[in-house]
């Protein structure tokens, strides 16, 4: 098929590129000058595991292509994705501003009808919106349909994901874009979940929400376990093995971050507020987020006086592992809190860091390993589950640091293995070894 993407961020870029991958005809519109320059060549400007392979081969097989023109990207082409940003507004709702300016474009530069698919997450309503608005901005006589399909893609497995999904939910009140997006959607050869567009959108909102929940609680759980003497790995272990539960989503933290479930939780709150339904559920996991993010610093303070001058490792400071997504992460509000007290803080993420270095505070110091972050260091803080991270042995943080202490945000390390390694190891849910 002949396919355009607008937008060639984490999920644009990842959609193009699995889609040329089978045998489509894909071009890639982004707004980016510089990124599509460098997306010409071949180079990724993400981070994701096996996306640069896809990029290369499929610009040379000639079915990828990239381009800042809409003219030249949205000629002949029957399926037009829109993958552009919709963060978080001031109020907490959807910012549509991007969606604007791609509905304008298209509205501007098509020339052939077109089923147009929205892949950004919006509120619930906007595809309407969107078709409405092209077609108010159209000036040729093009017929233009609808259709949703959420994307439930992970960062840091994106390309594996899309070719795995759980399922692929299409959404439209027109049978026939809904057949065009089968037939796109087949070679994908996965369960596909069709519907019409309002309960397409709200598919994607209601997950990201349950997951959110989902992460809150076993926090919350977590942070009682430790206050009254239980371990939350045998407690999520005991929960898990039910199948009503399930045993994903139970690994306890600092809370999630990321550029979805923060804004997406916010943004259903606010679908709820204009249809007139309070959600307190949800609004109660934004707080419970909001409070776990500190969880951390507030253990060490308890842990010490003061930090004032002590040098503190931060390892990790995407806000998952496998990628470079600095948005929302944890480690945002862990280095600000460990600065404000008067700590002296060296970082080390394997690739996160050039994006950290744009949105941290400046007085922070990178690294190249996690051997130069804890030298010398009283206290040891993890943040993301980097597999180097969860590789790198206790006894050489004994070895490199002038004070053993660690404080996992990620519960990286098994308890048995921690207890006699000779580091103060803290960690959430669970008991403090020595
Ligand atoms: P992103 O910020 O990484 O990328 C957005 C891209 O759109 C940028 O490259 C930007 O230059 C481009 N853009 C903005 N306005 C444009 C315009 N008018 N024309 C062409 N290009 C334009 O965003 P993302 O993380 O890929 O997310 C995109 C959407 O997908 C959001 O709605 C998000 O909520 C949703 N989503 C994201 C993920 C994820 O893991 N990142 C997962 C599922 C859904």
């Amino acid at each position: 098929m002949e396919i355009a993407v607008i937008g060639t961020g984490y999920v644009g870029l990842v959609t193009g590129g699995c889609l040329s991958e089978l045998g489509n005809n894909v071009t890639c519109i982004d707004i980016d000058e510089d990124k599509v320059a460098t997306l010409k060549q071949g180079i990724s400007p993400i981070y994701e595991d096996g996306l640069t392979e896809l990029l290369q081969k499929n610009i040379e097989n000639g079915n990828l292509h990239f381009t800042t023109d809409y003219k030249t990207g949205l000629s002949d082409k029957s399926l037009v994705y829109i993958a552009v940003g919709t963060p978080q507004g001031e109020d907490g709702s959807a910012d549509l501003t991007y969606i604007n300016t791609a509905c304008e474009s298209i509205a501007r530069d098509l020339a052939n009808d077109v089923v147009i698919v929205t892949k950004s997450t919006v509120p619930v309503g906007t595809n309407e919106y969107i078709k409405d608005k092209i077609e108010t901005n159209l000036e040729k006589n093009i017929t233009v349909k609808i259709a949703s399909n959420p994307e439930f893609l992970r960062q840091g497995s994106a390309v594996h994901d899309t070719f795995n999904a759980d399922r692929i939910v299409i959404g439209s009140d027109d049978e026939e874009a809904l057949q065009t997006l089968e037939k796109a959607n087949a070679d994908f050869n996965l369960p596909i979940v069709k519907t019409d567009l309002r309960s397409a959108e709200m598919i994607k909102y209601a997950s990201n929400a349950f997951l959110a929940t989902k992460i809150s609680f076993i926090n919350e759980m977590a942070n009682l376990s430790e206050k009254i003497g239980a371990n939350i790995d045998h407690v999520a272990k005991g929960m898990g093995m039910d199948a009503r539960i399930g045993n994903a989503f139970l690994n306890a933290g600092i809370g999630y971050g990321g550029s979805c479930f923060p804004k997406d939780t916010r943004a259903i709150i606010s679908i709820g507020k204009d249809a007139a339904y309070d959600m307190p559920i949800l609004e109660n996991v934004v707080e419970s987020n909001d409070r776990q993010r500190g969880i951390l610093v507030d253990k060490i303070l308890e842990r010490y006086e003061t930090i004032k001058g002590k040098k503190v490792a931060v390892l990790g400071l995407a806000f998952k592992p496998n990628t470079d997504d600095m948005r929302e992460a944890p480690s945002i509000l862990v280095t600000e809190k460990l600065l404000v007290e008067g700590a002296i803080v060296n970082a080390y993420d394997p690739v996160a860091s050039d994006n950290a270095k744009k949105i941290l505070p400046e007085q922070i110091n990178y690294t190249s390993s996690i051997e130069e972050a804890v030298e010398d260091a009283d206290i040891t803080i993890i943040l993301t589950e980097w597999k180097e991270i969860k590789a790198f042995p206790l006894e050489h943080y004994k070895k490199h640091m002038t004070n053993a202490v660690i404080f996992d945000g990620r519960n990286c390390f098994e308890l048995e293995g921690a207890a006699g390694s000779g580091v103060e190891y803290h960690s959430i849910g669970r008991p403090t070894v020595n």
